[in-house]
């Protein structure tokens, strides 16, 4: 995203307005890709009128827009790129590229700084947003996209395939997408594995085809415009209003089809055959497939922390803690899937990202018996080093303690115990949930381990027993 002088408009935006009262939320943060930014001199996030209020100014400039601010009609606008947004104090109202869209708080002035739904950021400004009200955290990931899409990354210039409609680079092209009752059908050239999951508000189901692209041909059949994207209106549908698609990674390359929904719907996505991608429609909105926990089986989900643009604590060297989690959890689910009584279910299998809400929708949406998170610390000090293991709930405390026991005999470093910690993937979840921080990334004897082969084995075997003895499956 670019940057743009904002400077100037810093001294443009101080403006002198009446206050109204005290910040918003006294000691609140706000996390933008793995960043703190600095909200002083800003009024803090918080709940006003029941809606979850971010200011706006430190946000969009963080985000890389233009801000201008006119006191005589109270209006506020941002500009980046080709998005345009603009905002009035007071007024439900506002315009983004010229179309009005409707907030469902009015912005507000609070401590000079002007406040706006957390929400229209999230659904305007091409960022998943959460707010974690226990520690007052407001979460923002970039998405890459324009506004209101799921995201797109246009492809880097140069490397299109000159073989035609051949796969390339191992890539499955991805050559139509159709809609008919309930069914989604999406034909491609090479087995491509979908990832699904739904969201919120508004309701909509996600697909996610890792390793793919879109065939040369696809834009003969469908609207796709030269960020590919695009979208297909879908008339004759109660559930379904359209359906969006775009290419919404580079690297991996990764097409993203989105079926925005009139209501919550359950949904089965499968494989048939080597080119073609089913995705049916439920009413059953806790029906998903895979069908896991059948026969008596115990369900394991498996979540590796972070992801994508969200790359967790770095080891320097290029060597971030995502990468890590990603290993492990891998190594894990190896492991586990050869015992005969457990179905595990990764949150994420590739270098995707997940919102933490996502994360528990998985784990809750297949009936887990067990989730465990994974992932690797860092401090402020290099000094410090070791392995916890984290619960929030009570009920999740037997649980940490088996695992624990397995884990730091695996890692064989200073065993920092069993701990209480409030995050949200082990808080929200209904079953055993605990979180693991298997080393230090910020100590370098801890980080070199944590990079190696033997090491992430050992340790993988360790959680997998641990989960298995909890489980009684061993
Ligand atoms: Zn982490």
């Amino acid at each position: 995203m670019k940057k743009l002088g904002f400077l100037l408009f810093l001294f443009v935006f101080m403006w002198a307005a009446p206050n109204y009262g005290h910040a918003a939320s006294a000691g609140a943060h706000i996390v933008l890709d793995g960043k703190q930014i600095n909200v002083s001199g800003s009024a803090q996030p918080g709940i006003i009128n029941g809606t979850t209020m971010v200011p706006f100014r430190v946000i969009s400039e963080n985000l890389g827009y233009k801000v201008d601010w006119k006191q005589e009609n109270k209006t506020v606008q941002v500009f980046s790129g080709g998005t345009e947004i603009q905002l009035v104090i007071g007024s439900k109202s506002a315009t983004v590229n010229g179309k009005r869209v409707t907030l469902n708080v009015a912005p507000v002035i609070r401590s000079g700084s002007a406040l706006v739904p957390l929400r229209f950021i999230g659904e305007q400004m091409g960022v998943d947003v959460d707010w974690d009200g226990s520690t007052k955290t407001v979460t923002l990931v970039t998405r890459n996209s324009g506004p209101g899409n799921e995201g797109s990354t246009p492809p880097a210039s140069g490397n299109d395939s000159t073989d035609g409609n051949a796969p390339s680079k191992g890539l499955a092209l991805v050559n139509g997408i159709s809609f008919s009752d309930n069914r989604m059908l999406i034909t491609t050239t090479g087995t491509v594995k979908p990832n699904t999951f739904t969201m919120a508000g508004p309701d909509r189901l996600v697909i996610d085809l890792p390793n793919a692209a879109f065939s040369d041909t696809f834009g003969d059949s469908l609207p796709l415009n030269a960020d590919h994207n695009g979208e297909l209106a879908v008339t004759d549908s109660d559930n379904v209003s359209k359906i969006r698609y775009a290419l919404f990674s580079d690297s991996p390359s990764t097409v993203r089809v989105v079926i925005d929904l009139n209501k919550v719907m359950g949904y089965k996505a499968y494989n048939e055959g080597v080119d073609l991608v089913i995705v049916d429609l439920t009413e059953n909105s806790s029906e998903v497939t895979p069908p896991v926990g059948g026969d008596g089986k115990k369900v394991v989900v498996i979540d590796a922390g972070h992801g994508a643009k969200d790359p967790g604590a770095s080891a320097g060297g290029g060597n971030n803690e995502k990468t890590f989690n990603l290993a492990m959890a891998l190594k894990v689910e190896q492991i586990l899937k050869q015992n005969p009584d457990l179905d595990v279910v990764m949150t994420r299998s590739d270098d995707t990202f997940l919102e933490l809400k996502e994360r528990v929708k998985v784990a809750e949406n297949v009936n887990a018996d067990v989730f465990v998170s994974i992932h690797a610390n860092s401090a402020g000090s290099s000094a410090a080093s070791g392995t916890e293991t984290y619960y929030q709930r009570s009920s999740s405390k037997n649980l940490a303690n088996t695992v624990h026991k397995h884990l730091v005999a695996a890692t064989q470093l200073t065993n920092r115990g069993v701990r209480y910690g409030n995050f949200h993937v082990i808080r929200e979840t209904s079953m055993p949930a605990v979180l693991l921080e298997v080393g230090y990334l910020s100590n370098s004897n801890d980080a070199a381990a944590l990079f190696s082969e033997d090491f992430q084995n050992r340790v993988a075997q360790g959680i997998a027993d641990g989960i298995e003895e909890y489980l009684g499956v061993n």
